[in-house]
C-alpha cells in the first residue's frame, strides 16, 4: 500500500455515478445511494457507509485483514418483514436523514449490482426474541401475561427489529435546522476538522453519509400495522444512555423508562395494537459520555449539592449548550414506518413531542414514567425537566422545591 497515490475525491467527476433524485416515488426513479470507496467514478454521495464504523473498516484494511475490494454477499439477507413503500417516502421533505429504500437495495438495484456497482444496504430488518429482567418481574407480579404470540411463556418477547444508518439529504437537513445548505456544508466541513472536502467543493453531491451513530427500532406485533392509524400504536423514542440502559446507573430514569415502555408496548400489542421503540445513538444528549460524566461531577460538587435548579446550568457550563440531540431529524424513522398516529407516546419530553407533532404525526395520550420507577438519585433530573416543560400529569415543582439538594454526593 505504501507509495500508492492518494485519490482525492474533491474534484473528481463521477461520470459513471447513478443519478440520485431524493423523494422520487420509486426506487428506480430515486436511484441507488453509492458510497463505495473502491469505484470512485460510481460514487454519488459524500462520506461512506456504516456511520462511525467506517473508521473501523479503514483500520481493518490498514491492518491487512480486510480486502478493500470486498463486496458483501447479500444472499439471504433480505428483510424479514416488508416495510413500505409509504406515501411519506415520496415526499422529499418528510424523510431527510435516512434512505427509505435502504433495506431493499439488493432487490431494487439487482441489475446495477450485477453490473458491478457496489451498492450496500443502509437498513437491515430482522427478527429477535428479547428477554429482560424487568419483563420477568412484570410476569411474576402478573402485570404481564404470556399469550404465546407477543410474549412467550419463557418471558421472551417476539420482535421485529431494524437497524438504520444515517443518510442525509443536505438540502432537507439544512431546511430542518433553519440554515442555508451552504452554511451547513461549510460548518460540517470545518467542525469535523476538514474531514470531507466534498462538502464544500462538490455542491452537486447532495447526499452525505455522516460518521455518526444510527438508530435501532424494535417492533412488538405486526410491523404493517404501524402505518394504520386505526390500530393502537404505543411508541417510545429513546436516546441512548449507556450508563443507565446497560449498566443500571441510578442518576437518571433512562433504563426504567425504557423497560416501562417495553412493558407498555407488549401490553398494547397484546390488545391487538402494535408497539414501537425507536432507539437513537445520541449518548448523553449527543454530548458524549466524557462530557456527561464531567457534568455529573460538577453537579455533585457544586455548593449546595445536586439540585434541580442548577441541573441544566451545570451541563451548559461544561458543554456550552444544554442539549445537542436536536430532535428535528428524529421523526424521519416514524415516517419511514408510515406512521400517522401515535395513540400512546411513552415520553415526557416536550422536545420529542413537538418534533413528532410538528412533522404531522398525531399524538394521543402521553404516558409518563410511574413515580415508583424513578431512582432516588434521578429525582433531580425529573424535577428539572418537568419544571422546564416536560409533560407531567402531576404537580410541577416550584422554585423552593428545585433548590432542595436531592442528588447523592460523590462519597456515598
Ligand atoms: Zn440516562
Amino acid at each position: 500500500m505504501t507509495g500508492r497515490h492518494i485519490r482525492l475525491t474533491s474534484h473528481s467527476g463521477g461520470a459513471d455515478a447513478p443519478a440520485l433524485r431524493w423523494g422520487a416515488p420509486t426506487a428506480a426513479e430515486r436511484g441507488p445511494v453509492v458510497g463505495t470507496t473502491t469505484s470512485r467514478a460510481h460514487r454519488n454521495v459524500i462520506g461512506t457507509h456504516s456511520g462511525a464504523y467506517g473508521v473501523y473498516r479503514a483500520l481493518a484494511v490498514a491492518a491487512g485483514s480486510l480486502s478493500r475490494e470486498h463486496r458483501a454477499d447479500l444472499t439471504n439477507t433480505s428483510p424479514t418483514a416488508a416495510i413500505g413503500p409509504h406515501p411519506q417516502w415520496a415526499d422529499p421533505e418528510a424523510i431527510v436523514s435516512l434512505d427509505p429504500w435502504g433495506a431493499t437495495v439488493a432487490a431494487a438495484f439487482a441489475g446495477e449490482i450485477a453490473r458491478g456497482v457496489d451498492i450496500r444496504p443502509t437498513i437491515a430488518v430482522t427478527k429477535a426474541q428479547v428477554i429482560l429482567p424487568e419483563v420477568h418481574d412484570a410476569l411474576a407480579k402478573a402485570r404481564l401475561i404470556p399469550d404465546g404470540r407477543v410474549l412467550l411463556d419463557s418471558g421472551a418477547a417476539q420482535v421485529t427489529k431494524a437497524a438504520l444508518e444515517p443518510v442525509w439529504h443536505l438540502p432537507g437537513v439544512a431546511k430542518r435546522f433553519g440554515c442555508t445548505e451552504s452554511d451547513l456544508r461549510r460548518v460540517l466541513f470545518e467542525e469535523t476538522g476538514g474531514m470531507y472536502p466534498e462538502l464544500v467543493t462538490r455542491s452537486d453531491l447532495e447526499v452525505f453519509l455522516p460518521p455518526i451513530g444510527g438508530q435501532t427500532i424494535y417492533i412488538f406485533g405486526d410491523p404493517r400495522a404501524l402505518a394504520d392509524p386505526a390500530v393502537e400504536l404505543t411508541a417510545r423514542v429513546h436516546d441512548e444512555c449507556n450508563g443507565s440502559d446497560v449498566f443500571g446507573s441510578d442518576i437518571c430514569t433512562c433504563r426504567p423508562y425504557l423497560t416501562h415502555a417495553i412493558e407498555e408496548c407488549i401490553q398494547g400489542a397484546q390488545r391487538g395494537g402494535v408497539g414501537l421503540i425507536a432507539y437513537s445513538r445520541k449518548e448523553g444528549r449527543a454530548l458524549g459520555e466524557v462530557t456527561k460524566f464531567l457534568v455529573y461531577n460538577a453537579r455533585k460538587r457544586q455548593a449546595g449539592g445536586d439540585t434541580a435548579d442548577q441541573y441544566f446550568a451545570r451541563t451548559e457550563c461544561v458543554a456550552g449548550v444544554q442539549d445537542m440531540r436536536f430532535q428535528e431529524l428524529m421523526p424521519d424513522v416514524l415516517h419511514w414506518l408510515g406512521i400517522r398516529k401515535i395513540h400512546r407516546l411513552v415520553s415526557m419530553s416536550n422536545m420529542k413531542y413537538d418534533a413528532i407533532t410538528g412533522s404531522g404525526i398525531e399524538v394521543g395520550e402521553r404516558v409518563s414514567i410511574p413515580d415508583e420507577l424513578i431512582p432516588a438519585d434521578a429525582q433531580v433530573e425529573i424535577d428539572a425537566k418537568t419544571a422546564a416543560g416536560y409533560y407531567t400529569p402531576g404537580a410541577v415543582p416550584d422554585a423552593d422545591e428545585l433548590r432542595k439538594a436531592k442528588g447523592r454526593g460523590l462519597d456515598r
